[in-house]
């Protein structure tokens, strides 16, 4: 017999191709990898189906499967048949989906053997004869720690030793044996702290759900001790003996929370981020599967790790917008994770303090349940907010002089001050007082931001580097002028201000090399820098003891940007910085810079809270019909050719609108930025007060979409549930 094989290729088409095999059915399960060829390379693909067919059956167009590289499936079904659910609902390919879900080196072919290490172990021999210094500490640590000791924690402990080891070996007072490489367990723990009474009510309230499919939203005030409830959560699964799922913003936090975590709970902690090698990863997703791990910390990307069995999914900072991929499968995590605790019947927790529009209409529809954290777990105060306006006196590059006082009143005090500006390099804007020639990208329609210490110009959308001028390049003029600050010039002008106080800046510049995040957030704690200024990279979750003062020097640009989303985005993000000051025995207090003290947003926020603004907020989204209230898609397109993308996204929209009307599809129209990176953009919006339509005017419409002629021409893509429009 000979059977069909449908295989799911890593490409962009959007159906699996067919392969002949010569084994019979029974062989093949979906979710084996084949090596197989497509067009003239050799790829990797995964059996979707099979079916056998007898010799009517014309195969003589088909190729044979050139190998199977699995004995068992490498998928799970729960985690393959979640594929095929991003599939649908993204729109996206199948064979490229599998790329975001499957690590690389699985993917690429490698066998799915766990890695090993060596375990040294003492024989508990007598001992009767004389041995050296080193020979004596191994043997006094491994008899310390009768279950031995892992060959790589010994290194590092006493130093290279394998002579010392090779020798007791040989006097057989110690042995090795081979066992699987896990992540160590901390032996340092520290104590549990006693949950307050909001703390324990709301572990008990998911507790009492466990084994249930109950979404709950764990509103907690910055400081509050929502760690300290996905700990004792996680605890409580692990002793179930299940595994539990951990998901964080995709920032430096990893660091700090993870070790929390290891200080609390002897358990195996497998941690996936961003900076972990293909090894490591592919180690930590196998100790998942095979449930070896018990708690799995990780990003985005972690929430297609493969659970032997899962008890329990806690995403931290729900709210934020690193849980949404921008590009390729353009998924949201918090979207995933909710279908996988549905499916897998378990209580899943979101945690924030400034949680989204979508999870407080999801408390509003009785979706979710809300647990509520209302005071700070240490008993520190929240602190208070000043308005300050950025029309009135400045004493420096548009810091304001009332804002350099209550810095220097903090100083003297020996307190830390954090400062946030969202913008990167020196300056935003380089320009010519004779002329008025401006420096802007060649390929993108934007500004040239200055970079004073690289002495370079650099485009933040596409990455164009070029030598800061030091005339104008149109009419030689001898000076330019500089427009604005970024977070190098306020450092700079900080510290002239502050000449013997340390002032340290924190954004993606100065955190490029590996680590350099928590070196940072390392010397910040241990108070050897005392006014920090920084990117909203500083504004999620760290716990500084000592920051007394924080200051945002740029809060207008949520007020005035186009996205619908920037005034819930800016609501959120000054409720977290404000959650960084004052979070140890000192109060603290924020300083906001605004063009526009008198706007209601901050009449609002300040004097209500962030409940009040973001209800406000939903009742006008309801209002214009967007999202949580409606459901949008954008369908984008891109091309080197001006007019190729919009014209292709009008061949769309006629397809899209031919035989219906209940989703209105708006546009095309170009992008803000239309020009990006040598790229023309333009996007088409579709949107519905349901969700089904647009799905199903998407399944219905996606042949003849990738049918059309520019569509094999121009770049384009779906972005279901998209986060920003712009
Ligand atoms: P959040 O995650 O809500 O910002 P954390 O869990 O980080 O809050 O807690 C803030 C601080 O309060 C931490 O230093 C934590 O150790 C402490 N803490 C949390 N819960 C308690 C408690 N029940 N008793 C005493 N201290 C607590
Ligand atoms: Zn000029
Ligand atoms: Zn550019």
């Amino acid at each position: 017999m000979i059977s069909i094989l449908q295989i799911s290729i890593p490409c962009p088409l959007r159906f699996n191709f067919d392969y002949l095999s010569d084994q019979s059915l029974t062989h093949w399960q979906a979710g084996l990898r084949v090596r197989v060829s497509f067009g003239s390379r050799e790829l990797i693909g995964i059996v979707i189906s099979c079916k056998e067919i007898d010799d009517t059956v014309d195969t003589s167009k088909l190729k044979p499967i050139l190998e199977c590289l699995d004995q068992q499936p490498i998928i799970p079904a729960d985690l393959l048949s979640l594929t095929h659910w991003l599939s649908d609902y993204y729109h996206h390919p199948l064979g490229d989906c599998f790329q975001t879900v499957l690590p690389k080196k699985i993917r690429h072919g490698e066998a799915l053997d766990l890695q090993m290490e060596t375990v040294w172990k003492s024989s508990q021999k007598q001992l009767k004869i004389k041995i050296g210094k080193k020979q004596q500490q191994i043997l006094d640590l491994l008899t310390e720690n009768n279950d031995g000791v892992v060959q790589s924690e010994l290194y590092l402990q006493l130093g290279q030793c394998r002579s010392s080891l090779i020798s007791l070996e040989e006097k057989q007072l110690i042995e090795q044996f081979q066992q699987i490489k896990k992540p160590s367990i901390t032996h340092s723990m520290s104590t549990p702290c006693q949950l307050n009474q909001e703390q324990q009510l709301a572990v008990n309230t998911v507790w009492d759900s466990y084994e249930n499919f109950t979404p709950y939203l764990l509103q907690g005030i910055t400081g509050s001790g929502k760690t300290e409830v996905y700990i004792e959560l996680a605890e409580k699964a692990v002793k179930e003996g299940k595994q539990v799922l951990i998901l964080i913003p995709e920032i430096g936090l990893t660091t700090q929370f993870v070790t929390r975590f290891r200080q609390r709970l002897a358990v195996n902690i497998v941690v996936l981020n961003s900076s972990i090698s293909d090894g490591e990863r592919k180690q930590s997703w196998l100790l998942a599967k095979e449930g070896l791990a018990d708690v799995i910390i990780g990003t985005r990307s972690a929430v297609f790790t493969p659970l032997k069995d899962i008890g329990l999914i806690i995403i931290d900072e729900e709210h934020d917008a690193s849980y949404k991929q921008q590009d390729g499968l353009r998924y949201h995590a918090r979207n995933v994770a909710l279908i996988r605790a549905k499916r897998a019947h378990i209580p899943i927790v979101l945690g924030s303090a400034t949680p989204s529009l979508e999870s407080l209409y999801h408390v509003e529809q009785k979706r979710f349940q809300r647990l509520e954290l209302n005071k700070r777990a240490t008993g520190a105060t929240l602190p208070k907010i000043h308005l300050i306006d950025s029309a009135g006196p400045k004493a420096d590059n548009g810091v304001s002089s009332i804002l350099y006082k209550a810095i220097q009143k903090q100083l003297d005090a020996d307190n830390q001050v954090l400062l946030f500006i969202n913008r990167r390099g020196f300056a935003p804007v380089l320009m010519c007082h004779e002329c008025n020639w401006q420096a802007t990208c060649s390929h993108c329609d934007a500004k040239m931001i200055v970079h004073q210490g690289r002495n370079t110009l650099c485009c933040h959308h596409c990455g164009l580097i070029q030598r800061l001028p030091s005339q104008c390049p149109q009419c030689q003029a001898p000076n330019l002028n500089t427009y604005g600050a970024g977070t190098e010039q306020i450092e700079l002008s900080l510290q002239r201000y502050f000449p013997d106080t340390p002032v340290l800046r924190i954004d993606r510049d100065s955190t490029q090399r590996v680590n350099a995040f928590a070196d940072i957030v390392a010397d910040i704690r241990k108070g050897g820098a005392k006014i920090l200024v920084g990117t909203q990279m500083l504004a999620k979750g760290h716990d500084f003891h000592d920051v007394t003062l924080v200051g945002v020097l740029d809060a207008d640009q949520g007020l005035l940007s186009a996205d619908f989303r920037a005034t819930e985005n800016l609501a959120q993000l000054i409720i977290q910085v404000t959650g960084r000051s004052g979070r140890g025995e000192k109060p603290g207090e924020v300083f906001i810079q605004t063009s526009q003290p008198q706007h209601e947003f901050w009449r609002d926020l300040i004097k209500q809270g962030y409940n009040y603004s973001a209800n406000k907020l939903l009742e006008e989204r309801k209002l214009i019909a967007m999202p949580p209230a409606a459901y949008l898609t954008i369908i984008r397109a891109e091309d080197k050719q001006e007019q190729l993308a919009m014209q292709f996204l009008t061949d769309v929209h006629a397809l899209l609108t031919q035989h219906q009307q209940e989703v209105i599809v708006m546009g095309p129209v170009p992008a803000i930025m239309e020009k990006r990176a040598g790229r023309f953009r333009a996007q088409l919006l579709l949107t519905c007060s349901q969700r089904k339509p647009i799905h199903q005017l998407l399944d219905h419409s996606i042949n003849a979409i990738s049918s059309l002629k520019l569509s094999r021409k121009v770049r384009w893509s779906i972005d279901i549930d998209p986060l920003d429009l712009m």
